[in-house]
């Protein structure tokens, strides 16, 4: 009979948050670590399908964040998310992987948005980051500024990461999609298709997933659909720094500034019914498609775009109250998560791995403990186990 393999350490799930985590725990000591991936999901990870940028701060404003957690709370997560920008920053360049960095423009269409952002901006320079009104592009007629925060977004070839991290990782074992996992005394009995093993720890990097892993989370990590097109400028350079990220109408519009007269243009999430949350699986939209070229016209009418080139939807998670799940996991010792960045996955959940890394050698870390899954505790109690 084949002997079951002992591991000090076994992630599920093979995105930018467990392939960081690997990378993490794998490069300063000897660590047996088993790593466990689904390959023949229906699904691609969602890691493959994001749109190339990397952002500091969160979509939504400052004030959002602070009026909804309190401006201490609203500080610590800019701040991680920051470090998290930093972090995968630094990676990219010390592998040689392609970034460019441009800047984090907030447009304002409305009165009220621009009473909003000028608090913000406020609120941001009194938190110690760095953010400033301009007026809109000169190419635009319907804007009426612009919030400039501090330079923290920028291009990065997503693949050449992901590559860059599976090279790193591939000495570790590796096992196909858990199909369960159960605790014995000392240690976790984890089972896929093909074999068993055993690990001290695991840690759940399977994206949503993560709801039927851990059942008690599943009200709180609620899916949310996304979808972007590549489109060309028609008449050349746009007014944007390459690497820019723009958002406007509260994050419901996002443009990424992949190339002098290229975009990566998203959202839209909340026309409805398309707005995709609780969807089991994600779906290109004809009617996205067709609003996104459009709404950036109503914006920028001299700079048309052409047809889109590429067109991409995944499922992303939005927590219940829109702060990320990274942690230990509450009541279940040798447990740990991450989970729910909402369209930040590629620092976030790059981050996440560097900071589960750390808390399970016993290092300390930048992750605020509100992140922790124990703030979702009283919605265990209310599970929707199938
Ligand atoms: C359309 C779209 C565009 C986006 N663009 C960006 C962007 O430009 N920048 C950015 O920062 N973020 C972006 N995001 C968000 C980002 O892609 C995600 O937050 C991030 O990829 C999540 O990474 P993850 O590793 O947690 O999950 P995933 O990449 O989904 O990885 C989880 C893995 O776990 C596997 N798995 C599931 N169950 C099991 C099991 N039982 N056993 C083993 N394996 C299992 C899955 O097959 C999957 O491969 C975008 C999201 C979407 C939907």
């Amino acid at each position: 009979m084949q002997k079951i393999q002992h591991y000090d350490i076994a992630i599920i799930g093979l995105g930018i948050t467990g392939l960081s985590t690997a990378h993490h725990l794998g490069t300063n000591n000897d660590l047996r670590i088993c790593m466990s991936s689904d390959e023949e999901a229906e699904a691609p990870s969602t890691s493959t399908l994001s749109a190339n940028m990397i952002t500091g701060g969160l979509i939504d404003n400052f004030t959002r964040i602070a009026q909804r957690h309190g401006p201490e709370k609203a500080q610590a997560a800019w701040a991680y998310s920051h470090h998290a920008y930093d972090a995968v920053l630094a990676f990219a360049k010390s592998h040689k992987i392609e970034t460019k960095e441009g800047a984090r423009i907030r447009l304002i269409e409305t009165e009220d948005e621009l009473t909003e952002c000028k608090k913000a901006v406020d609120q941001l320079n009194a938190a110690g980051f760095k953010s400033r009104m301009e007026t809109p592009p000169a190419s635009s007629k319907v804007l009426l500024g612009q919030q400039i925060d501090e330079a923290k977004a920028a291009f990065i070839d997503h693949q050449k990461l992901l590559d860059v991290l599976k090279e790193s990782t591939r000495r570790h074992a590796h096992i196909g999609k858990t199909l369960t996992v159960t605790r014995e005394s000392q240690y976790f009995k984890v089972a896929s298709e093909h074999e068993m093993i055993h690990a001290e720890v695991v840690i759940y990097a399977n994206h949503l997933g993560v709801r039927k892993s851990i059942p008690g989370l599943a009200e709180a990590l609620v899916s949310s659909q996304d979808q972007w097109q590549r489109m060309k400028s028609k008449n050349g350079k746009l007014p944007f720094p390459v690497g820019s990220l723009l958002t406007w109408r509260h994050g419901h519009y996002w443009a990424h500034i992949e190339a002098e007269d290229q975009i990566c243009m998203g959202g839209a999430r909340f026309i409805r019914p398309l707005a995709g949350f609780e969807a089991e699986q994600a779906e290109l939209s004809d009617k996205i498609a067709k609003h996104l070229p459009e709404a950036w016209a109503k914006y920028f009418p001299d700079l048309p775009l052409s047809a889109a080139f590429e067109s991409k939807a995944g499922l992303d998670i939005r927590p219940c109250d829109e702060i990320p799940v990274i942690g230990p996991m509450f009541g279940e010792t040798g447990v740990f998560l991450a989970a729910g960045y909402m369209g930040q996955g590629l620092s976030l959940g790059f981050k996440a791995g560097q900071s589960l890394a750390k808390i399970v050698l016993g290092k300390s870390d930048e992750l605020p403990r509100f992140f922790w899954p124990e703030r979702l505790r009283s919605l265990a109690a209310v599970s929707t186990e199938e």
